[in-house]
């Protein structure tokens, strides 16, 4: 039974889903899937695929970072209207490096207070980030760190390697496969003494290597097979 206060009417639950290993989801993530009325999904085939893991069927809409604020509208109208939606990006958590924190944004001035009776709700239900994961595993003290994520192509890269290099915590960054030798180099330039990198995590060829970047250069050249996958690099402070 509801209190006075119980008038919610939408919610939004931000669902962390698997990077790479479909086990990797949590009971709270397929009660959810199950439960919403639809699902935004950066990729509705990626997300099809989890759901067919698990038997699951839903309605599916796409939200990409180039139209997740021409949804707000519509899914701020949803969500007045009492519907459950479900947000998932392709893998980990949605707004981490992925879409989500400018449509959340967008939401949160319909999610009054308690007291006023909350109409809307976002939830987070928390799992899998390739963040965590590779930090978990990294065997540094990460009591506190950096997280800066894909750094940029051009303004700002060499400002940014700078930083890198002479920060106190460890800092955590995404790399495409594509470009982890150029990041290598840069790392290599700017006299960084150790990384670590954790290459497709979770999946059958998860591979954790740690030395200083002139290192894993020599490893990467002479594994040119382990140039694939994705990539979390972790600068030792
Ligand atoms: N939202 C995701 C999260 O919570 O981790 C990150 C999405 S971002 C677009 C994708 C990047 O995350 C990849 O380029 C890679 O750097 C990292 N990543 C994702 N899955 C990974 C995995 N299984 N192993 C290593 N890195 C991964």
């Amino acid at each position: 039974m509801g209190t006075p206060f119980d008038m919610t009417q939408g919610k939004l639950s931000i669902i962390a889903t698997p990077i790479g290993n479909l086990e990797d989801i949590t009971l709270r993530a397929l009660r959810t899937l199950k439960e919403c009325d639809v699902i935004y999904a950066e990729d509705t085939r990626v997300i099809s695929k989890l759901l067919a893991r698990y038997e699951l069927k839903k309605p599916l809409q796409r939200l990409d970072a180039t139209t997740e604020m021409k949804k707000a509208d519509e899914i701020i109208a949803r969500l007045e209207n009492g519907e459950h939606v479900a947000l998932v990006s392709d893998a980990g958590t949605p707004a981490i490096s992925d879409p989500g924190s400018r449509l959340i944004a967008a939401i949160r001035p319909f999610v009054a207070s308690r007291e006023e009776g909350r109409q809307i709700v976002i939830e987070a239900i928390p799992g899998p980030s390739a963040l965590t994961a590779a930090l978990s595993i990294a065997g540094l003290d990460a009591t506190g760190f950096t997280f800066l994520g894909f750094l940029p192509h051009k303004k700002g890269r060499q400002t940014a390697l700078k930083k890198i290099a002479q920060s106190e915590y460890p800092v955590v960054l995404y790399e495409s496969p594509h470009r982890i030798l150029k990041l290598l180099k840069e790392l290599v330039q700017h006299r960084v003494s150790h990384i670590t990198i954790a290459r497709e995590l979770t999946k059958i060829h998860e591979e954790v290597i740690s030395g200083t970047p002139a290192e894993l250069l020599v490893h990467f050249s002479l594994h040119p097979d382990t140039v694939r996958g994705e990539f979390v690099v972790i600068v030792a402070p």
